[in-house]
């Protein structure tokens, strides 16, 4: 099956979102998918992260890891922290304290500036110390993680064009369902 990381699989607004929304519905161990267990598909993560990441300023060129293991283990940290923060309003002491692990790991084992996994690491600390963080939200429908930076902070969805859409669609199947029946 082709793959493209196309503008939606950027739509986290830091880079460490868009990493750690490389895995499909998460929430569904029957439908999950990793995107980053092909490694050619990180080489193309990192080309289009540099045209279509929220932060591609401030990481304009980035290289995938020889080996994903480091990158791996910062995005699960990531997602487990950031989750349990948004759903909770709360640091969970062992989350904060895997992710700082995991990123001063990246950190040390990937120092070159170009690093996806350093460029994430920095990422993830960036979003962890600034005003972002009062942002972050859960997709209610495919369950990534993003900023909601909209005025009155009350988006819902990762992408109202692709998320919204299926929500509504979803709806009204459900409705007309109710009514044949
Ligand atoms: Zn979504």
């Amino acid at each position: 099956m082709t793959f493209s990381w196309t503008p939606h699989r950027f739509v986290g607004g830091a880079l460490a979102l868009d990493v750690a929304n490389s895995v499909i519905l998460r929430f569904d161990p029957e439908k999950s998918v990793d995107r980053f267990a092909v490694p050619e598909q990180l080489d193309s993560f990192c080309e289009a992260a540099t045209r279509l990441s929220a932060e591609r300023d401030t990481f304009p060129v980035l290289t995938a890891p020889s080996s994903s293991k480091h990158l791996i283990d910062l995005r699960e940290a990531t997602d487990r922290y950031f989750r349990q923060l948004i759903e909770t309003g709360q640091d969970e002491n062992n989350l904060l304290a895997d992710l700082l692990t995991a990123s001063a790991t990246a950190l040390k084992n990937a120092p070159a500036k170009h690093s996806l996994e350093a460029a994430t690491a920095r990422s993830v600390l960036n979003l962890m110390a600034g005003p972002n963080r009062a942002r972050l939200r859960i997709c209610g429908h495919c369950g990534w993680l993003f900023i909601d930076r909209s005025k009155n902070r009350s988006r819902i969805w990762c992408d109202m064009a692709v998320c919204g859409n299926r929500q509504k669609a979803a709806k009204h199947y459900r409705r007309k369902q109710e009514t044949t029946s």
